[in-house]
């Protein structure tokens, strides 16, 4: 039997709904994907106080015909708030996030962790409305409900400003593919009870709207093509001048300085917003003259829900760096970003982030206008790249953190773990890839001053 998300991953591809069915052991959910899903069902529970007091059909671990019976009673009994409102019709199963009786009407509910509609979404409720409307219920409208990107956090959760629920736009569309969406079933429904591996070439559909689950199981069966090994040199080419210049313009003290962000979908701190990049950890090395010692500092917020990383960052930020005449980032857009957020939700330290935005100076330039590039870097200015090219014996890949978003999920992981142990460990890991962060453009920089 089909169920929403098959219907959708079948709508998407129909292999990956024939692999889900038949090779299950195949996937791979990964811990971008883990992130996705599990941000999904926390934005998916707190929806609910947007219509409070329902009653929750699906007691096991997934909607089954138990809860299909339960539904009906609910229905049956008068209630006019169902969570996971479960239906069956055609040959597929559905569970709605929200079903509520508006104005004496039922209106379906499609709870969203983004923060507008997207086309994926309009086939997703096409087909539960389809189901529920089948099943005979009177069903008036579909809806999506999202997330609010202006949403600014003050206090509490405000929940009927967290979420926005599409005007009609969405029940409109779904309409239109309702005589579709029964030939999809059946087509789906096919693919879905056949023996045979349905083929079906590798494409854009592979990483969007997500990364597909099966991608490492498609990719191994790909023929594969024997690749000349060509060695690629390290030898630098190196326009001087243009090095010079830049390195020339580098006024002392300097310091190099690099964040870590989490993004929360649900605001969690006062003054911030869905998705806001929120730092909470920063590396900092600094040196007064070229030839005097290279100090180490850091900022790391402690993992405590109750206390935002970023009052006491700033105020540490700003005294550290306030001796400085450059502050280096690596990739300035980011880090001037965050400061400049910082900047409208803490207007009491204005004057000071302004003069640290002043002081940015960006060390991916040289490397982006190809000043200085070696045929290792493959084209590629990114810091993982420029490091081992200009000093091998740098490399992140001993690092158990080793890239910003698995710094980013370890940080919010933190705020739920009471394992001292390990919350130590994730602690020291996290400094450790900061560090690194900043000692590379250390080296980088060196590297730069030398030609
Ligand atoms: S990797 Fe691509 S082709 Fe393979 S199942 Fe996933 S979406 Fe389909």
């Amino acid at each position: 039997m089909l169920s929403k998300s098959k219907f959708t991953r079948g709508m998407n591809c129909q292999k990956s709904l024939w692999l889900y069915v038949h090779k299950k052991d195949e996937r791979i959910v990964d811990e971008a994907l883990q992130t996705v899903l599990a941000r999904g069902t926390n934005v998916g529970e707190l929806a609910r106080q947007y219509f409070p007091n329902g009653k929750m059909a699906v007691l096991e671990d997934y909607p089954s015909f138990e809860s299909v019976k339960r539904t009906q009673e609910f229905i049956n009994q008068g209630v006019e708030v169902i969570y996971e409102a479960t239906f069956i019709f055609d040959n597929t199963l559905v569970a709605v996030d929200i079903l509520a009786k508006v104005n004496g009407k039922w209106n379906l509910y499609e709870v969203k962790s983004t923060k507008s509609v997207k086309d994926q979404h309009i086939i997703d409720v096409a087909v539960q409305y389809y189901v529920i409307k089948g099943s005979g219920l009177p069903l008036k409208n579909a809806h999506v409900m999202h997330l609010n990107g202006d949403y600014v956090r003050r206090g509490e959760i405000e929940i009927q400003k967290l979420f926005i629920i599409d005007d009609g736009t969405v029940q409109s569309k779904i309409e239109l593919l309702q005589s579709e969406i029964e030939r999809d079933i059946k087509l789906l429904s096919a693919i879905e009870n056949d023996n045979i591996e349905p083929i079906v070439k590798m494409g854009s559909q592979c990483t969007s709207p997500y990364s597909c689950d099966f991608y490492d199981y498609c990719n191994s069966l790909l023929p594969v093509v024997e690749e000349e090994s060509v060695e690629l040199s390290s030898i630098p080419e190196v326009q001087q001048n243009e090095v010079k210049l830049f390195v020339n313009s580098i006024q002392y003290p300097l310091c190099h300085l690099d964040f870590e962000t989490i993004m929360p979908a649900i605001p969690m701190f006062d003054e911030s917003r869905p998705y806001q990049q929120i730092p909470f950890q920063y590396s900092l090395h600094s040196q007064e003259t070229q030839d005097s010692e290279i100090k180490h500092e850091y900022y790391l917020a402690e993992n405590n829900p109750n206390i935002d990383p970023r009052k006491a960052l700033i105020k540490q930020m700003i005294a550290q760096t306030k001796n400085a005449k450059t502050i280096f980032v690596y990739y300035a857009p980011f880090e001037r970003g965050r400061i400049n957020e910082m900047i409208k939700d803490f207007p009491e330290f204005k004057k000071e982030l302004e003069l640290i935005v002043a002081k940015l100076v960006d060390l991916i330039i040289p490397f982006k206008k190809k000043f200085y590039r070696t045929e290792t870097m493959k084209g590629s200015s990114s810091i993982k790249k420029v490091l081992p090219a200009l000093n091998p014996e740098f490399s992140y890949s001993e690092l158990e953190i080793g890239n910003g978003m698995a710094a980013s999920n370890a940080f919010l992981n933190l705020y739920n773990c009471d394992d001292k142990d390990l919350i130590e460990k994730t602690r020291e890991n996290l400094l450790k890839y900061c560090h690194l962060d900043t000692l590379a453009m250390v080296k980088i920089f060196e590297v730069l001053q030398k030609v």
